[in-house]
């Protein structure tokens, strides 16, 4: 019989209200037991948890894992060793590949491959639109049967409003949240930052706040008329949280993500680290780990690419408004947006790189940074807002640690210090705007289907 024993964490389950040091017992890659001195068979393996966080395994419902047809740029088994690194036991992937996951047989062979080659559980998102070109319905009921969890045009965003009613009324029929990258095009064009201070004093092409807000209140507007579950992703702008806030009030179907880069940086990056140490950064310093001090900051040019992403950092009062749509619970999950690019796609101009940073090693760092240690959540709204959150967003029988349940735990320190450096990335991208960061929480296992995939000091499980 396999068995696993957790002994000794401080195991916190925020879906069954549980934050106690206990031992967890893992048979047969189901949860067993949860609790003090648990007895266990002889020759069960044993992890020391003591002075660890031991909760349901991290769930990172937007990654882009680039299969099909991208993989120099990540792939199914490099991507998934990432979010083991990261402390993350199940992904959702998008479907902005090459050719797009929006047919039954694309969602079978991802399935297929991530079985062989994961080290985590994977799970898909289809299309919205016929290969995310906005113009016609993917086949919905077919993606479902194929076993996607959600639709999305991620990286692009359905400007027909009446497509995108009839996407919500399938979706509603087949029992699927839809999850939409909010971003109107005619208001966007070809902005490549953040339409504001920065955006002039460097002359690069704005990306107005408004082009994410138009789209959240249209989605809002459809999730009331269609009664479909709408979920907005990666937000950035303070009218999105409090258009979002505003409709969760009146019981519309609709929910929101954020992704750290958005609560941690502002558009000041793109000028350089000086002027972002300078004025936008120092509210990050005041909650730094102890090691950190103003000789040993990170740096960086002007226009570097790897602060390029879509939706673009925004100004500090964006940021402050996701940290505080966060914290009240307008936005309840978190994730990474893990956008794996080439070093030779990201080493040109500004203007010409891809959006995207990579983020599956670092979200729990810098979310343990903002939200805990800067005390704006507890330990257990974070943990819920990467485990059961995300679990009844997308119906998956997951994250939670109750008796019976699939035995994905995660291990982390909160408190550990350290450097986040390219060569001990697991992703095939070396696109993070945070290797040279200090940051202040590690994961330390991840434990999937009751086998554990990473831990520290270890190399990579084989899958
Ligand atoms: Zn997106």
């Amino acid at each position: 019989m396999a068995a696993l024993l957790l002994t000794g964490g401080r195991v916190v389950d925020p879906a069954n209200r549980l934050d106690v040091t206990a031992d967890v017992l893992i048979l047969d890659g189901k949860i067993s037991a949860v609790g003090k001195n648990l007895s266990a068979p002889k020759d069960v393996e044993r992890f020391d948890a003591r002075g660890k966080i031991v909760c349901p395994g991290l769930i990172d419902l937007h990654v882009h894992l680039r299969e099909p047809g991208q993989t120099p740029k990540e792939t199914l088994a490099t991507g998934t060793a990432a979010a083991a690194r990261g402390g993350f036991t199940s992904v959702v992937c998008m479907p902005n590949t090459s050719p797009a996951i929006d047919n039954a047989g694309t969602v079978a062979l991802i399935r297929e491959r991530a079985a062989q080659q994961g080290i985590v559980n994977v799970f898909v998102a289809g299309a919205i639109s016929k290969s995310i070109a906005g113009e016609e319905l993917a086949p919905i009921g077919g993606l479902k049967r194929a076993g996607v969890v959600a639709i999305t045009d991620d990286g692009h965003c359905v400007q027909n409003n009446e497509l995108m009613r009839r996407a919500c009324e399938y979706a509603k029929m087949f029992n699927l949240p839809v999850m939409d990258h909010c971003q109107d095009y005619s208001l966007v064009t070809d902005g490549v930052m953040h339409e504001g201070y920065w955006s002039t004093v460097l002359g690069l092409r704005g990306w107005p706040s408004a082009g994410e807000e138009v789209i959240v209140a249209r989605n809002i507007l459809l999730a009331e008329l269609t009664g479909a579950k709408i979920h907005c992703q990666h937000l950035s702008a303070a009218g999105s949280v409090t258009l979002l806030r505003e409709a969760k009030k009146r019981g519309v179907p609709i929910s929101g993500e954020a992704c750290p880069h958005h609560f941690t940086l502002t558009d000041a990056v793109v000028a350089g680290s000086e002027k972002f140490w300078a004025e936008d950064g120092k509210q990050i310093l005041s909650i730094q780990p102890s090691t950190f001090n103003l000789q040993s900051l990170p740096e960086w040019p002007k226009y570097d690419t790897n602060f390029k992403m879509n939706p673009p950092l925004r100004s500090v009062r964006d940021r402050e408004a996701i940290l505080e749509g966060l914290s009240d619970g307008t936005i309840e999950i978190l994730c990474s947006d893990h956008a794996p690019h080439c070093d030779y796609e990201k080493e040109v101009e500004f203007d010409y790189a891809p959006f995207g940073i990579t983020g599956l090693e670092t979200e729990l760092a810098l979310s343990l940074m903002q939200l805990v240690h800067a005390k704006r959540i507890s330990l257990a709204d974070m943990i819920a807002k990467f485990t059961v959150n995300p679990a009844r967003l997308l119906s998956l029988n997951k994250g939670t640690l109750s008796i019976g349940a699939d035995a994905d735990a995660t291990v982390f320190d909160p408190d550990c210090e350290w450097v986040f450096r390219p060569e001990d990335s697991a992703s095939k991208s070396k696109n993070s705007p945070f290797f040279g960061w200090k940051l202040k929480g590690r994961a330390v296992a991840a434990i999937v289907g009751g086998k554990k995939v990473w831990a520290e000091k270890n190399e990579l499980a084989v899958a």
